[in-house]
Formats: C-alpha cells, sequence, structure tokens
C-alpha cells in the first residue's frame, strides 16, 4: 500500500539513538494507523547506524534506507530525502528525539485542516548550552533583518510539508541549500505548531562550531546580497566623512604655515580614491548580487493551483 505520510530521518553517527527514534517513530505512527514510510538517510556515519538500521530495515517494510557514500551535511540529507519520500504529507525530523514525535500528530491534524506547511516552532530548548541558544537566537534575528521575507523564528526542520510543496522544493536545484528557508521562501498555507525541543536522547550534537557557522553563512548567503553590499556603505560613509576632513586639511593648507610640503596632496588623493575604490567594489558587489540570483535559478512564481483553463493544462499544473 502507498505510504500516506513520510518521514524523514537524517542521521549521522547515531547509533546511541537510532533504534529508540525507531521504535518511537513506529509506536506513534502505527498508533494514528494510516500507511507511512519511515525514509532514514545515513549521511555517511562512521559508527554503526547503517548496520542496526539495515537490520531494522529488512524485519520492517514500512522502513526505507538511503545510504550517502560520505557525509554531505544534514540539509542535503533531508534533501535526498524528500527525492525519494512518495507519501502525500512529508515530515522531517531529528534522529536524536529532540523532536518529539507525538508533535507528528498535531502537524498531521493542521495538515487535515488544509494547510500546506505546518513548522514546529520551539517553546523552550532543553539540555542545549548557552552558547548554542545564545548563538541559534543572533543567528535567527540577524537572518530575519538580512532578507525580504518573513523567515519563521526558532524554528528548526522539524515540519510537515504536503506533496506540492515537497515537489517544488525538488524543483530548486541550488546548490547550498538552506531548506527551512526554502520552505519559507515557497510560500502556500503555512502554520505552525508549538513544542517544547527536548534534550538530546543520547550522543552528542553532531553540529560543531564549524558546522554551525557554515550553516549560518549558507543560510544568509542563500537569501540575502545585503553583505556585499557593505563595500558600497563603507565607501559612501568613509567617502562622505573623508570630503570634510579634505576641506579642513585644505584649510589648513591656505591659511596656516603648519603643514608640511607634499602632505595636503597625500592626504587628499589617498581619501578620494579610498572612497571611491570602496564605492565602485560595491557597485561590482552589486552585479555580483544580481549575478548570484540568476544562477540560483529559482522560479520568479510559484502557482498553488490555476483554474478555469482546459483539462490538459490544469493536469500539467499538478
Ligand atoms: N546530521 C546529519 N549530517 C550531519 C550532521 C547532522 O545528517 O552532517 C543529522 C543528525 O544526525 C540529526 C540532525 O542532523 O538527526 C540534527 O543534528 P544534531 O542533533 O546534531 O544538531 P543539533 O540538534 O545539535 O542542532
Ligand atoms: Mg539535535
Amino acid at each position: 500500500m502507498k505510504a500516506r505520510y513520510s518521514i524523514i530521518v537524517p542521521m549521522y553517527n547515531e547509533e546511541e539513538v537510532i533504534r529508540h527514534t525507531y521504535a518511537k517513530l513506529k509506536e506513534v505512527m502505527d498508533g494514528y494507523g494510516e500507511p507511512y514510510e519511515l525514509v532514514f538517510i545515513n549521511d555517511g556515519s562512521k559508527d554503526r547506524t547503517v548496520e542496526i538500521v539495515e537490520a531494522i530495515c529488512q524485519q520492517d517494510a514500512n522502513v526505507r534506507l538511503i545510504n550517502f557514500s560520505r557525509n554531505f551535511g544534514h540539509q542535503i540529507a533531508i534533501t535526498a530525502g524528500m527525492d525519494y519520500a512518495q507519501g502525500d504529507a512529508i515530515i522531517i525530523i531529528d534522529a536524536d528525539l529532540q523532536d518529539p514525535p507525538e508533535v507528528m500528530l498535531e502537524m498531521i491534524a493542521k495538515w487535515k485542516e488544509g494547510y500546506e506547511v505546518v513548522y514546529g516552532k520551539r517553546l523552550k530548548r532543553k539540555g542545549e548550552t548557552v552558547f548554542k541558544k545564545l548563538t541559534a537566537m543572533m543567528f535567527y534575528r540577524t537572518m530575519r533583518s538580512l532578507t525580504n521575507f518573513d523567515i519563521p523564528m526558532d524554528t528548526g526542520d522539524f515540519r510537515l510539508i504536503d506533496r506540492k510543496v515537497c515537489d517544488v522544493l525538488r524543483g530548486l536545484k541550488e546548490k547550498n541549500r538552506f531548506v527551512r528557508g526554502l520552505v519559507s521562501w515557497v510560500g502556500f498555507r503555512q502554520t505552525m505548531v508549538e513544542y517544547v525541543r527536548e534534550e538530546r536522547f543520547a550522543g552528542e550534537t553532531k553540529y560543531p562550531l564549524k558546522k554551525m557557522i557554515n550553516f549560518a553563512v549558507d543560510g544568509i548567503t542563500s537569501f540575502s546580497y545585503k553583505p556585499l553590499k557593505i563595500a558600497s556603505y563603507i565607501g559612501f560613509t568613509l567617502s562622505a566623512t573623508s570630503f570634510v576632513y579634505l576641506l579642513v586639511v585644505l584649510c589648513q593648507r591656505l591659511f596656516t604655515s603648519s603643514t608640511v610640503a607634499g602632505w595636503t596632496t597625500i592626504v587628499a588623493i589617498n581619501l578620494l580614491f579610498n572612497g571611491i575604490i570602496l564605492m565602485l567594489l560595491g557597485l561590482i558587489g552589486e552585479y555580483i548580487g544580481r549575478i548570484y540570483d540568476e544562477s540560483k535559478n529559482r522560479p520568479l512564481y510559484i502557482v498553488r493551483e490555476a483554474r478555469g483553463f482546459s483539462e490538459e493544462k490544469e493536469q500539467a499544473e499538478k
């Protein structure tokens, strides 16, 4: 029977938790009673994760395993899950039981009400370091101020998406994928359910500082080229202040005798050209930003449905 729900679980070195995660997901979904599949993605684990899931896969017809050749990263693992998922609703959940599986049922309920994206909003994050919470908070706020669309605060990748949304996301072929940003970007009817983020069931975080920074940079640079404009801002401010200073220097030269010969010219040239160079860099930044936008190849718009056309066209939309 075709699965109605696909649950995507990215895993990287999760041997300590994966059995529990499987048991818990199975318990919740069996209890719900509609057909489902669990899609585990092994993102190049170096421990026994894959052996464990292979064994599970042999016993349970609802379990699928995608085994990467090496570690490609969390966001790519989720993307692969979406490519393989067959359900009408797709749920992305972490392997470490930090996202409580029961919340999936609330998400499904919202989906049945007609929402196409249901994301989980973390009310609290248990058992995470102050550093992690602080950096996460800063990240979501920076992200929001730099991008022009509303990316929901304090949400992770724990969310449900409708088949339609999944298909649209699969069509976005950009390489540096920041999935939660893309999901916000595509629109559709979105809503949220709130939950308390639990402690990791076992093991430790697979996001060391380096991966966290890369993740943040991907997030910001995929959705904004404001950082490229920094050169223009600095250039502009510098030019303006240096113009004032230039006047001061000129006055000194003309009305006092305290300047060394040649000094005025050197200062003037320096200020002027540094300002110009930075402004031109900013200008180049604007063009690079536009090239970047084009190269991402995102569609200009996404249609939820089109009505009143001939049958064929409507079919094509679906
Ligand atoms: N993960 C992955 N590939 C990686 C890093 C992490 O597939 O390179 C998975 C990991 O197994 C987990 C999820 O991504 O299911 C979230 O990672 P983690 O719980 O370590 O992140 P945190 O909750 O600490 O932010
Ligand atoms: Mg975690």
